[in-house]
């Protein structure tokens, strides 16, 4: 067992993806529809080919993190694990839940919505409770955290901890961690917030700004009592 994988950020745009590099590649998350030579080129940046991934996490279904997964479908043999609700959501092409928290939320939501569909892919692994990636080599954990969206999953290795839209970048202060903007779940956010901290997680590393010591996602949650 690997038990120090290095993680690798793929930027995109305005998202993240993320590669884990132990015994054999995981690629968490796939970018926006239309994105795939950016992905691929983020990729063999990081030293991986298409053909070497083993297995795709996705962290929730809004189409900045599923947009290319059809296409990896089609160009890897890797499996697509996710949540049972992520999972619904990718046969459909579906976006989960976009509930607006903000002003800014319910101001962008329009535009949001119109860049809500992706192209179908059927997942393979359904995460229901936590679930190792031992069977991978790496001494990690894939956790539900449910909150931005009811379906969200986070990736945790040791100390850190790859958290899609669990957390975000403050407008304009992008180093600066906040609740999302758009919310399904404050209670289940605070609570998946905590369970990620209880995992002794040092640093967040979210698909928009960061990444974030896990002191000041510590403090967002309690500015958010
Ligand atoms: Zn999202």
């Amino acid at each position: 067992m690997n038990g120090s994988p290095t993680i690798t950020r793929i930027f995109l745009g305005a998202t993240s993806a993320y590669v884990i590099k132990g015994p054999v590649p995981i690629l968490i998350d796939s970018g926006m529809v239309g994105q795939q030579a950016m992905l691929r080129f983020g990729l063999r940046r990081a030293g991986i080919e298409l053909a070497d991934l083993a297995l795709i996490v996705v962290t929730h279904a809004h189409s900045d993190h599923t947009g290319c997964l059809a296409w990896l479908r089609t160009s890897t043999d890797a499996a697509i694990a996710c949540s049972r609700e992520t999972m619904d959501d990718l046969t459909k092409g579906a976006s989960a839940c976009m509930k607006p928290r903000t002003i800014t939320g319910r101001l962008v939501l329009p535009l949001l919505s119109r860049v809500a569909k992706y192209p179908a892919v059927e997942g393979d692994v359904a995460v229901d409770d936590v679930m190792t990636l031992a069977p991978y080599g790496i001494d990690g954990v894939l956790l539900p955290t449910p909150g931005h969206t009811r379906g969200c999953l986070s990736v945790v290795l040791g100390g850190d901890a790859i958290v899609g839209d669990l957390v975000s970048g403050k407008l304009g202060r992008r180093n600066v961690p906040s609740i999302p903007m758009l919310l399904e779940d404050r209670t289940a956010w605070a609570e998946s917030v905590r369970a990620v901290l209880a995992r002794g997680v040092q640093r967040f590393h979210p698909a928009h700004g960061g990444p974030f010591d896990a002191e000041r996602v510590a403090d967002l949650l309690e500015g958010a009592r």
